[in-house]
């Protein structure tokens, strides 16, 4: 019996959090897709096609790399990165998308529709309908669209329909009810591909098993390279995927200590971070109830952090499982130690990393410092920081 790395129950739940709170008559769309998942997901057939996409095109595996110039510069444990950077599109999120393209597909769906926010969902989204053949729609505030302009080009180019939100705040909040009411227009045909391990249930448990390769992968790699197995997991937290990706392959082994980095952003009065797990309480957000950065109505607070793929005010539910039970430790990193770590890699290690991924960055180091060189810490470098250069030069005018 698995005490951490456990499965949700029939509702979805992981102990107090998952489930599907949702309209009644979506559910039995959600079940479908669970019933569904659950028959294929062993197959012979269906794991030989994903592994042939993450060889053949996502190019896995993706390497380790000791960064040995880090972890000198912090005289303490050994820094070790899992190289999701190298994936293609950059990150991991191709390794969810792809599984999440691919079942809409066999279960004979039309169109797949989904909201972005700064665009990295989208791009990923809209990569993997073309390249198993599915049309693509993604929905974005306006006001995302004009700051986000070349994830806006990606996506068209790759053959997906961009809709820009007009409507409210004009950004990630209003086009998640948008693609939510495309979706709701025609649900038998039209599957909502949800971004991270978050939604309703079987979405948290399925994204998980698609990213749970990259710990796989990082444990058979860890123990070849070095004969142990980590000391220390990092990774950040935005709405959990890669973090979980990574933690899950190593959740039974206790001896492995777990971090989950969020951002504290500008500071922590509401409105300046998006540390969810730190901050907030269990409340109810996009159809789970999870923790939930919220105000006294329950309504979710107005979230912020440098780093566009981490400011979502709830959480993937297995997280907060994880955090209740003190299997997993969650930390904190603000904008300046994240930019300060996003130079520090590029220039000591020559690896652009995403702002994401350089949140984790920032606490490995502060947790190198106070640890033995015999100790190691395995990072997941989510994604590469190509897509912020334009941003860091500004903010930190060079
Ligand atoms: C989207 C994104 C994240 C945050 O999403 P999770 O689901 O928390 O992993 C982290 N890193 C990168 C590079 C991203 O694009």
């Amino acid at each position: 019996m698995k005490k951490y790395d456990i499965q949700p129950d029939k509702k979805g739940f992981f102990g107090n959090y998952g489930g599907q709170i949702i309209p009644d008559q979506l559910k039995p769309i959600f079940d479908e897709i669970a019933d569904f998942y659950a028959k294929i997901k062993d197959t012979k057939e269906f794991k030989d096609e994903m592994n042939y996409y993450r060889k053949n095109y996502i190019g896995r595996p993706s390497p380790i790399y000791f960064a040995e110039k880090l972890s000198k510069k912090y005289g303490g444990a050994k820094i070790y990165l899992k190289r999701e950077d190298l994936n293609h599109t950059g990150a991991h999120k191709i390794n969810h998308t792809i599984g999440e393209a691919l079942i809409a597909k066999k279960m004979g769906k039309k169109k797949i529709v989904a909201e972005t926010g700064a665009g990295q969902h989208g791009v990923a989204l809209a990569t993997a309908a073309a390249v198993v053949g599915l049309p693509c729609e993604i929905h974005m505030g306006e006001i995302d669209i004009a700051k986000q302009a070349p994830n806006v080009t990606r996506m068209k180019i790759l053959g997906a329909k961009v809709v820009p939100v007009t409507q409210g705040t004009k950004t990630l909040k209003d086009a998640v009810d948008s693609a939510f009411m495309e979706f709701v227009k025609d649900p038998q045909n039209i599957f909502f591909g949800i971004g991270s391990v978050v939604g309703p249930h079987p979405f948290p448990m399925m994204v998980r098993d698609f990213q749970r390769i990259v710990g796989e992968e990082a444990r058979e790699q860890f123990l070849e390279m070095t004969g142990k197995l980590p000391d220390n997991l990092v990774a950040c937290v935005g709405g959990g995927s890669n973090a979980i990706g990574l933690f899950s392959a190593f959740l039974e082994d206790e001896d492995v200590k777990i971090y989950g980095v969020e951002p504290s952003g500008k500071g922590l009065q509401p409105g300046n971070h998006a540390a969810t797990l730190t901050l907030g309480e269990p409340g109810n957000i996009h159809g789970m109830h999870t923790y939930l950065l919220q105000d006294k109505d329950g309504n979710p607070e107005p979230v912020y952090s440098i780093a566009s793929g981490l400011d979502y005010p709830g959480v993937g539910p297995q997280h907060s499982f994880l955090k209740d039970i003190k299997r997993v430790e969650y930390k904190l990193a603000s904008d300046k130690e994240c930019l300060d770590s996003f130079m520090e890699l590029s220039q000591l290690e020559g690896i652009i990393p995403a702002l994401e991924s350089a949140h984790a960055i920032a606490y490995a180091c502060k947790l190198a410092a106070d640890l033995s060189p015999d100790q190691t810490i395995l990072v997941n470098l989510s994604g590469r920081g190509d897509k912020d250069i334009d941003y860091v030069v500004e903010s930190l005018h060079i």
